[in-house]
């Protein structure tokens, strides 16, 4: 009899596959010897700190260059002075190894957490650390994913970023989670790498290894022992689903010929490599603070212009919208905050000096970004266009704008992804070029709920009407300034709410490339008569759900078969 668990779904598409179990970390006995020979167990906590760095950065010299930069960012935690100077003085005091590294790995992790945010990702990396540390003082097997030989699905509490970073798609077939989060590194990653996952799973450490189970990752359900007719109908779905996205190719339209352009989502070179590889039309949002985080210095204009140089030059001539660094309080960036530019003394950091609002703090790292991308779109002849994160302001969209212009860059947009941007989208926008609403702030902003915080999934739901509400009212503002408005958040990439997006205005969508697809499908299905009267019904539904479902009912048979 199959047996169904339920979670939050972060990563469409099905599987069904062999549960392997990533290990828990090693239990601390009960009781602890006190420390005697105090130099001793420092010296020696000291070497398994040490040996953990050394194996996370053997791993990184075989790992993609994103892998690379997590497992390193990693190992350099191990070697932390904080966190060590924590564990030393707690072993100075009398305690004894395992509970020095357990007590300044809880006493890091728990400041980390405290402020939130991506922070929270720092706490996971730091416990996990504590972990890998820990299992080489008990002389356990080292903690994480293991080494895997067969296709299979993930399950584990949580993955910390040195793994979600190593994820090999060609055998890892799905991820559940007991923990995680609608917005966190592991949902972001599985979605790139087009992995089907679910977070927030309850149960899902219980299921024992080997256990054959059907992921759903666009419903957030796991079936246990799924039945053949389940297995049939998942394979069927996964099928029709691959055939509708590759359907069509060119450029994105809906049925009657309106344009919609479909672009993707970069964070790295790797990422534009894979993404020109496809035909999309080019890049509506590069991440740019994903090449730094985990440095400790500030990149030298020389280096910033070789790296960008590598993620524009797979695109030719095809348009790249780069977003400056969106760091600061939540998306820490070491070097920004040695700069005084990320304050630590904010309580809450997610309302604090972040993304725009930490250039007016440090003028040179945003001046020393846009040369480098100046240079680079020169370098490499792609059009380049920048964008502002988290603006709030026409005088902050006029600020950026003359900062990009004194650097030689004609093509400046701002994000649309805080509630008071989407309502005076019309003034905004007409100080720059375009926008292009991030809805995974957006729907953070409006409904006062932590993207990253799991238990909150219902309410960052991109259906809920309140958010909706605002996305209209940014391309009612939009199309009364005359100028273009993108989607690059997480939404874009769902196929049905795609078409509510163009038919309340947007003009490009842009996502991880591996949706593309599938959208350009449901665009090319509908036409933008039939889209507008799916926005209109979504909003004039009452939660998510039945804005879901209002949109559905007028969807094509066609899309609806794969959804
Ligand atoms: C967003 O907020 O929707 C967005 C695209 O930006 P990020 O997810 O990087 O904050
Ligand atoms: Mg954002």
């Amino acid at each position: 009899m199959s047996r169904e668990l339920h979670g939050v779904p972060v990563s469409s598409g099905w599987a069904v596959g062999k549960v392997v179990q990533v290990a828990a970390p090693p239990p601390l006995p009960d009781h602890e010897e006190p420390t005697t020979a105090v130099d001793a167990t420092k010296a020696r906590v000291a070497d398994a700190f040490e040996a953990v760095a050394t194996s996370l950065d053997r791993r990184a010299q075989s790992a993609t260059a994103a892998a690379r930069d997590v497992l390193q960012a990693t190992a350099m935690i191990a070697r932390d002075k904080t966190l060590r100077g924590a564990v030393d003085e707690r072993i100075s005091t009398g305690s004894g190894p395992l509970t020095a590294v357990a007590g300044g790995v809880e006493q890091i992790s728990s400041s980390f957490i405290a402020l939130g945010g991506y922070f929270a990702d720092r706490a996971t990396d730091v416990r996990d650390v504590g972990n890998r540390v820990v299992a080489r003082l008990l002389g356990a097997p080292d903690t994480g994913v293991p080494p895997l030989t067969e296709p299979c699905v993930l399950v584990a509490h949580d993955l910390a970023p040195a793994d979600t970073a190593t994820l090999n798609s060609d055998l890892v077939q799905a991820v559940v989670l007991a923990a995680g989060g609608r917005g966190g590194h592991t949902a972001i990653i599985a979605a790139q790498l087009g992995i089907p996952a679910a977070v927030q799973v309850a149960g899902a450490t219980a299921l024992a290894p080997g256990t054959v189970v059907a992921v759903d990752g666009d419903t957030g359900t796991v079936t246990v022992d799924p039945d053949d007719e389940l297995r049939e109908s998942l394979q069927h779905k996964a099928t029709a689903r691959m055939t509708a996205a590759s359907r069509h190719t060119g450029p994105g339209r809906t049925k009657d010929g309106h344009p919609v352009a479909l672009l993707a989502n970069i964070g790295t070179p790797q990422d534009a490599q894979v993404a020109a590889a496809t035909d999309v039309e080019g890049v509506g949002l590069f991440r740019t603070e994903v090449l730094f985080l985990g440095h400790h210095t500030a990149p030298t204009v020389e280096e910033q212009t070789q790296i960008y140089r590598e993620a524009l030059a797979p695109f030719g001539d095809r348009p790249v919208v780069v977003r400056t660094l969106d760091a600061g309080a939540d998306k820490p960036l070491d070097f920004a905050a040695a700069a005084g530019a990320a304050p630590d003394e904010e309580s809450n950091p997610a309302l604090g000096a972040r993304g725009l609002r930490l250039s007016a703090r440090n003028p040179d790292l945003l001046t020393g970004q846009l040369r480098a991308l100046s240079q680079a779109a020169t370098l490499t002849g792609t059009p380049v266009r920048v964008m502002a994160p988290m603006v709030s302001t026409t005088a902050e969209a006029t600020w950026f704008a003359e900062q990009a212009h004194a650097q030689g860059l004609s093509s400046v947009g701002v994000m649309i992804e805080v509630p008071a941007a989407a309502l005076r989208a019309e003034n905004i926008l007409g100080a720059v070029d375009f926008g292009s609403v991030g809805t995974n702030d957006l729907a953070q902003y409006t409904m006062a709920a932590d993207r990253t915080l799991g238990p909150l999934a219902e309410l960052l739901d991109p259906w809920q009407p309140a958010t909706l509400d605002l996305l209209a009212h940014a391309a009612d503002g939009a199309r009364a300034a005359d100028r273009p408005l993108g989607v690059c958040g997480e939404s874009a990439g769902d196929p049905l709410m795609a078409c509510v997006l163009v038919g309340l205005g947007v003009t490009s969508l842009s996502m991880t490339a591996a949706r593309v697809g599938l959208v350009r499908f449901a665009l090319a299905g509908h036409t933008l008569s039939t889209c507008e009267q799916m926005a209109t019904a979504a909003r004039a539904a009452d939660s998510p759900s039945l804005a879901r479902e209002s949109a559905l009912r007028l969807a094509a048979a066609g899309l609806r078969d794969v959804l």
